[in-house]
């Protein structure tokens, strides 16, 4: 993992094919108390500061009914990261992890996500809680907190399939 864009020890750097087909359209901007990687929290905490997130017009309308969770999920565009790690040493201390092994914000798509805690709705402003990216990042998306939100459109035949071999899904494979 990178503080600053540096290589580590035994981190490894690909070449990165050109970016080219998402076509991702930045939607908003977030405002935070963080403008140094160094001091940003790795990730936000529900009882840290309160953060800011801007939509732009002409999405402002789609922040109707945002207030009705407690909790959202933010995408955002972790703009100053580089992309270009497959191996990565969090630690700084020679020991390599996968990228997909991680959180780190230096990805080839560098998507970080959050589940903060919605404290108000001014308009197209959401003030929030529990962000953890440098001020001026930009958003990608916004969704109800999963753990909250029921489909309003009526379940399809996909929704009750279920593989008897299957584990508990949440069971983290160590
Ligand atoms: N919570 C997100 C996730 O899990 O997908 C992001 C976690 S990432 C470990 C958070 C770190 O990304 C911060 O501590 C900071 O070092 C870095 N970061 C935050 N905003 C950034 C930005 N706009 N560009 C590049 N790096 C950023």
């Amino acid at each position: 993992m990178v503080r600053e864009n540096e290589i580590r020890a035994n981190e490894v750097a690909v070449r990165a094919p050109e970016p080219a087909d998402a076509a991702l359209a930045f939607i908003g901007r977030i405002s935070t108390p963080w403008t140094s990687r160094l001091t940003c929290p790795r990730q936000g905490r529900h009882d840290g500061p309160l953060c800011t997130i801007e939509v732009f017009e002409p999405w402002a309308a789609g922040l109707e009914g945002v207030a009705a969770f407690e909790r959202l999920e933010i995408l955002y565009w972790l703009d100053r990261s580089r992309r270009d790690l497959v191996l990565q040493s969090p630690g700084n201390n020679g020991v390599v992890h996968g990228t997909f092994s991680l959180r780190s914000p230096v990805r080839p798509n560098p998507i970080g996500t959050a589940i903060v805690k919605l404290e108000a709705v001014n308009g197209s402003i959401l003030s929030v809680r529990g962000l953890d990216c440098l001020d001026g990042t930009p958003l990608l998306d916004i969704k109800p907190d999963r753990t909250l939100f029921k489909p309003i459109a009526p379940p399809q035949p996909g929704d009750f399939e279920t593989d008897p071999a299957a584990t508990a899904p949440y069971c983290q494979k160590r």
